[in-house]
């Protein structure tokens, strides 16, 4: 459950117990005025295809920078807010922005959004999802999501059901931090979705022991499924010469980029000259 996962993050780094449940409650007193006030941003990271050698897109990241406190990771607040509801006005919110921010990106890049379980069971999900691109006005076929196996598994025919619709929409749903979540691989067959996350626990052991033997059977369930992966958490050249061994698409880390502004990301945004289709 979201409370025990939430604790286990915050007990790295807050080892009494008293001071875990202040921190919690905390967080959870500050989200809603946070976000009217507007302290949250969404930061991008570069995703590098390692055929053309050139970057393919961004994933989206929450950033919430308190006034008093600086920087709150989202590993600390977003299972918090997963508890109180709030991940859904916010996950709307990154989402619209992402949008928003896709349309002065080049036409042939595209940008990952991650939806928490909590967002993705609502019933309104896919309505809403719907709405915020008619409102943007995007193309749908460069939106990706980004979903857990934890999301899928709490309902598999719901789940089953948001993928196909988002399908039919022509979003492709990508599957995050593969292989951490849930040994059951039922679901790979039962489940729509067109991209595997290799998690960077795999990543940064990719040279150690049984590190590489496993992204290569995860990139070939992948080629086999008929999907693509992306590697996560990419820091090392080395890591990335391994990965590119073993037939991995797309990488993505500090080696290649950290999450930024977009406007850090170094892209012409220039207007599109008029008559040009803008996005
Ligand atoms: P994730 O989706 O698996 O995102 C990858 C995380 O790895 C990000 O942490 C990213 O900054 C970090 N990262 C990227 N490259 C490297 C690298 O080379 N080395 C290392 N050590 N780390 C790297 P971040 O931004 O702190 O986000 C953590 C998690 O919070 C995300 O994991 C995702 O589950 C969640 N999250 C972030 N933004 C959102 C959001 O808008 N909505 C929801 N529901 N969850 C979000
Ligand atoms: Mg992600
Ligand atoms: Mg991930
Ligand atoms: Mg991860």
């Amino acid at each position: 459950n979201a409370r025990a996962s939430g604790i286990g993050n915050w007990s790295v780094f807050h080892p009494d117990m008293g001071q875990i449940a202040d921190y919690r409650q905390w967080i959870e007193s500050e989200l809603h005025a946070a976000f009217q006030r507007g302290d949250f941003d969404v930061y991008y990271q570069p995703q590098h295809d390692l055929a053309t050698d050139r970057v393919i897109g961004y994933e989206a990241l929450l950033r919430w920078r308190h006034p008093k406190r600086g920087m709150i990771p989202p590993a600390e607040f977003v299972p918090v807010a997963e508890e109180t509801g709030m991940v859904v006005p916010i996950g709307e919110w990154v989402l619209r922005k992402a949008c928003t921010d896709l349309k002065s990106l080049p036409q042939d890049m595209s940008i990952a959004v991650n939806i928490s379980p909590v967002q993705m069971m609502t019933k309104d999900f896919v309505s809403r999802v719907r709405a915020v691109i008619a409102e943007t006005g995007v193309n749908p076929s460069r939106l990706e999501l980004e979903v857990t196996e934890t999301a899928m598994m709490q309902d598999r025919e719901r789940a089953a059901q948001v993928m196909r619709q988002l399908g039919d929409m022509g979003i492709s749903v990508a599957v995050d931090d593969f292989g951490t979540g849930y040994s059951n691989l039922s679901y790979l067959i039962d489940f729509p979705f067109q991209k595997l996350k290799i998690d960077r626990s795999f990543v940064n052991r990719i040279d150690k022991d049984n590190g590489g033997a496993v992204v290569s059977t995860i990139v070939g369930l992948s080629r086999a499924l008929g999907v693509r992966t992306i590697a996560e958490g990419v820091e090392t050249e080395d890591q990335a010469t391994l990965l590119r061994a073993a037939g991995c698409d797309v990488v993505q880390g500090f080696l290649y980029g950290r999450p930024g502004p977009l406007a850090a990301m170094g892209l012409d945004t220039r207007p599109v000259a008029a008559g040009a289709t803008v996005h």
